[in-house]
Order: structure tokens, then C-alpha cells, then sequence
């Protein structure tokens, strides 16, 4: 299974999550191609390699198709030079132009059977650009002819390009925060299991009474990233969230953790890190990324390329705005439900978390393999609480983040 056959990265349009963002960066200003610093040549093992340098970063996309032979590189939208031509023999030819409104394509002739081995895309923090290199290597015709096409990824079936949403609008002082709720699991990846109760089961009984909830206390709207009891991969979600535009995504889990920490109880927020904060919670991290895979969804380095794509500095404004939105939490769950988890705000790996420019956070509502947990989370009035804990953080929440993007006045 080539899982290079296709390198698909959508990072959606990330730039510019705040007013003061959009103002320096404004959105008309489309990314160039730069000749200077771009090259397709041959490497003395019969490969060819491609640089091709970006004024900024974009959503982008490469795989090939035969008869005739040829690479695709799609981009959201970029500007393409009057000239520019491969140095390449195997590559004899390159033309570029407008896909359809917002994509743009590099079409690259092969004069032999290429494969794409490697490819990334990378953005420079001193002066924004982005480098997006690709290695190819030989590859017998059989194979290939088997492997082109492309990509029937769900994310692109679901974005076509004419509908890739924009980016997140500045939110209003009267308009509503739309949360999306991702109850955690579903369908043949029930999530830790104790007895009779599953955790997915629970999590989408929660999501639904925070929904009802927060429906009911005003000023908000609310998503579900899954409504009945289907698997839903991690990176879909994400997509969802944009979708839908919310303004922020909220997992719920209630996870087992038998080995090393059979008596962690306790309701525990978590933040996205690339180190985790500690090794339960690495664990924690690495078990949900399993269950994309024991799906069959093949994500093998997908993660990791995206984690380059998703834009540093749509990242540089969310975090710190995913960051009081934990605090937040920890603060509205712990007056309302009372003791937490003794460290209640932790951070590791997850990748639903990774969403650069919609502040997302984690809730571990309590652990399935303590008993008094347990019976907390089984209990409805136990739940009722919790909902009310995780709304008034979000209502505390939305109201700083508009005094911080100069949307009210303190
Ligand atoms: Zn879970």
C-alpha cells in the first residue's frame, strides 16, 4: 500500500485568524511562485528532485496519473510566472494554470515511471515562505498505472474546492459562539469498554445533553462531529470543524487507563503538544491515533505532513487562545463538579487537536477504570453538572476573547 502514492495535505485557509492578522497579511495578497528559488532537476541517482518556493504557505496536493504520464501539484490558489521550465530530462514539460476558481495546477510531464518517495512542505518562520519539495524515484509501469489517480481522500471529497470554506471570520460581539462538541470513538472503535458501558456510547449521551444545554442557555450553536453511534476518523473531525465554521471544538473522552495508572481519576483537560506531559498521557495520545488505524484508515505519515502544512502562524494566534479556553475549563468544571484530577491541565499529542486556527482542547470527563468515576459518569445529575461547568467556562471564555480581539471593552 503506496501511502506516498498520494501526499495529501489540505491545511484549509488558515491565514489571517484574527483582524489584526488580516490586516498585515490581507487575503487578496495570493501566493507566488518564485522562479529564483525554484528548480526541478535531476539528482545524480536517477532521481528527480523539485523545489518550488512559495511566496506563503497553501493547502496543496500532488499525485500522478497516466496515459499520458504526469505529476499534479494543486494549490489553493497561486500566482504562476509567465516562465518556467524543468531542467530535468525526465521531466520535459511543465504547465501551469487555474484549475477551477481557488485551485490552481502544475501539471509536470514524465518521460519515464516516476513515484513521488517523499514530499513536504515546509514555511520558513523568519520570512513566511513556504518550500514544498518533492523527491521522485523510478518506478515499473505496472505499478504505477496501479497506483495514479486522484486522491479519494474524504477530506477533498468533502471540500471540493469551490466550497473549501474561508478562513474563520472575527466573531462579533452579537454573534453566537459556535461550538463543535466531538464525542470521542464511535462505530467499531467503542473506546475503553468496563462492564456494560462504553465510552463512546457515553460520550455522544454527554454531547447531546451539553448540546441541549447550551441551546437552551442562549448565545451559542452547536455541532456534533458525530450523531449516532459512527466511526468518524480523527482528521475528519477537524475537517468538520472548519466546515461548519465553528469557533471552537471541544473532544470528549472518558478513557480506561488499566496499566501504570489504574487509579488516575478525576476530570482532566488537554491541550495539543508535541512532547506530552507525561507518559499516561503520550499513552492516552498514541490509543486514539490506533484506532484511525485499526479503522483501516491509512494515515501513515499523513500526521506528520500535515503537522508541517498546518500553518505556524495561524497556530502563533490559536494557541494561546486554546490555552485560556483550558484555563477556563478547569476553572467552570472544578466550581461545579469539585475536585478534578490532581493535575488537571496536561498536554500530549492528540491529533485532533491539531486544528491551527480553531482553538481546540480535550476533556477527559473522568476515567472508566476508576470506579468512582464511574459512577459519576453514569450518573445524569453527576453529568447535568459538568454541562453547566463546561458552559459557564465557555461563556467567560467567549466574552475575554472578544476583549482580546478588540471586538468589546473590558
Ligand atoms: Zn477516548
Amino acid at each position: 500500500m503506496s501511502s506516498l502514492r498520494l501526499i495529501l495535505l489540505v491545511a484549509a485557509l488558515m491565514l489571517a485568524a484574527s483582524g489584526a492578522a488580516v490586516a498585515q497579511s490581507p487575503l487578496t495578497a495570493l501566493a507566488r511562485l518564485q522562479t529564483g528559488d525554484s528548480a526541478i532537476i535531476d539528482s545524480r541517482d536517477g532521481r528527480v528532485s523539485i523545489t518550488l518556493t512559495l511566496s506563503q504557505p497553501v493547502p496543496w496536493r500532488a499525485f500522478t496519473l497516466d496515459a499520458p504520464r504526469r505529476l499534479v501539484l494543486d494549490f489553493s490558489e497561486v500566482v504562476w510566472p509567465p516562465e518556467f521550465a524543468s531542467q530535468s530530462a525526465q521531466i520535459p514539460q511543465v504547465r501551469t494554470g487555474v484549475l477551477q476558481p481557488g485551485w490552481s495546477r502544475m501539471v509536470l510531464d514524465l518521460a519515464t515511471h516516476l513515484k513521488i518517495e517523499t514530499a513536504s512542505l515546509e514555511t520558513n518562520r523568519e520570512d513566511g515562505r513556504a518550500v514544498l519539495k518533492l523527491r521522485l524515484g523510478p518506478q515499473d509501469a505496472e505499478t504505477f498505472a496501479e497506483t495514479t489517480g486522484a486522491p479519494p481522500n474524504p477530506v477533498f471529497a468533502q471540500l471540493p474546492p469551490s466550497s473549501v470554506p474561508s478562513p474563520p471570520q472575527p466573531r462579533g460581539p452579537q454573534d453566537p459562539l459556535h461550538v463543535m462538541l466531538d464525542p470521542g470513538h464511535g462505530g467499531i472503535d467503542p473506546g475503553a469498554e468496563v462492564g456494560p458501558i462504553n465510552e463512546a456510547d457515553l460520550m455522544l449521551t454527554f454531547a447531546r445533553e451539553l448540546r441541549e444545554l447550551l441551546l437552551r442557555s442562549g448565545g451559542f450553536e452547536v455541532s456534533l462531529t458525530r450523531q449516532e453511534d459512527v466511526f468518524v476518523p480523527l482528521e475528519t473531525r477537524i475537517t468538520l470543524a472548519r466546515a461548519a465554521g465553528a469557533h471552537v471544538m471541544i473532544s470528549l473522552h472518558a478513557d480506561a487507563l488499566a496499566e501504570e495508572a489504574g487509579n488516575a481519576s478525576g476530570a482532566t483537560v488537554y491541550l495539543l503538544s508535541d512532547a506530552a506531559s507525561d507518559r499516561a498521557s503520550q499513552r492516552l495520545a498514541e490509543r486514539h491515533d490506533q484506532s484511525d488505524l485499526l479503522a483501516g484508515v491509512d494515515l501513515s505519515g499523513q500526521s506528520d505532513e500535515i503537522a508541517l502544512v498546518l500553518m505556524d502562524l495561524a497556530r502563533t494566534e490559536t494557541e494561546p487562545r486554546s490555552q485560556a479556553l483550558a484555563g477556563a475549563l478547569v476553572q467552570g468544571i472544578s466550581a461545579e463538579v469539585g475536585r478534578m484530577n490532581s493535575r488537571p491541565l496536561r498536554r500530549a499529542g492528540f491529533s485532533v487537536l491539531k486544528a491551527p486556527d480553531i482553538p481546540s482542547v480535550l476533556i477527559e470527563l473522568g476515567f472508566l477504570s476508576s470506579p468512582r468515576d464511574r459512577e459519576r459518569l453514569t450518573s445524569p445529575e453527576w453529568r447535568m453538572n459538568m454541562a453547566s461547568g463546561i458552559r459557564d467556562a465557555l461563556r467567560r471564555w467567549s466574552r475575554d476573547d472578544l476583549i482580546r480581539a478588540g471586538q468589546i471593552r473590558n
